[in-house]
């Protein structure tokens, strides 16, 4: 069954939403430097392809990626100010995310959900959303509900313990680490290049930010792009961490729109 709403047809589409029942996807990613090792549009392949397998679950649709998100933090990402990484002004990322839901609106949707690849965007788009819903309710539009789920928010305490047996580094330091990668080489593995993982140590950070971002400025941010080292990625851990996001989010999916 196809999921993507962009390889329908229009009517088939109108049919599909029609009722207001249907579920529709809209994964929200970034272009951002992920370290030597993996491609560039990692924070949209996972939450693309885990929409799309929910999706296939429940007979839901999948809406075109939102691919461009916000700026990559130091922190978080590693910076905004290496080559590759494109990103948008925080304006640009809510009204994008805000127009989209307003125009599934207007062909009848009712149920969406929104599935974030990118941290820097989390904020964005819970304003998008608050912006679409305000506009909704000028046009009388009542009956919305909209989840925005971070997938790796659904990472469970046991599995936390089987894939970093040495202990979690949090999810600020992950960018281009074991999880990312791991998910990756389960999806991708042609993409993933596990000999040019780099192995230096956790980036030491201070807990604030300094601007502008530049190697100056920021002296413990390693070169490569990554914050940690992934060499303990494996593609069986991809698929614990990715069956994991797929069965809970599935679950929650079903509990918030009552599909069961
Ligand atoms: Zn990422």
């Amino acid at each position: 069954m196809n999921v993507r709403m962009e390889a329908m047809t229009w009517m088939e589409y109108a049919d599909r939403v029609k009722g207001g029942g249907a579920v529709v996807f809209l994964p929200v990613g970034s272009l951002e430097q992920h370290g030597p090792h993996l491609p560039m549009h990692c924070d949209e392949v996972i939450p693309r392809v885990l929409s799309e397998a929910v999706a296939l679950r429940i007979g839901a649709l999948v809406a075109p990626s939102i691919l461009y998100g916000y700026k990559s933090q130091p922190r978080s990402g590693g910076g905004n100010h290496l080559p590759g990484t494109i990103s948008l002004d925080a304006d640009i990322v809510i009204g994008h995310v805000r127009d989209v839901i307003a125009e599934l609106a207007r062909h009848g949707v009712r149920r969406i959900v929104v599935m974030d690849g990118h941290y820097e965007n989390t904020m964005l788009i819970n304003e998008g959303i608050d912006l679409a819903l305000r506009r909704l309710r000028f046009d009388h539009v009542t009956d919305m509900k909209i989840l925005r789920i971070g997938y790796y928010e659904f990472t469970s305490e046991e599995t936390i313990r089987r894939v970093w047996p040495r202990g979690f580094p949090g999810w600020p330091l992950e960018h281009a680490g074991v999880m990312e990668t791991s998910v990756m080489l389960h999806l991708v593995p042609d993409l993933v290049h596990m000999d040019r993982v780099p192995t230096h140590p956790p980036a030491a950070l201070p807990p604030y930010d300094v601007y502008p971002v530049t190697n100056a400025n920021w002296p413990g941010l390693p070169a490569s792009g990554a914050l940690i080292s992934a060499a303990d990625a494996s593609a069986e851990k991809g698929a614990i961490l990715f069956n994991e996001y797929v069965a809970r989010i599935h679950e929650a999916v079903v509990h918030e729109f009552k599909l069961a």
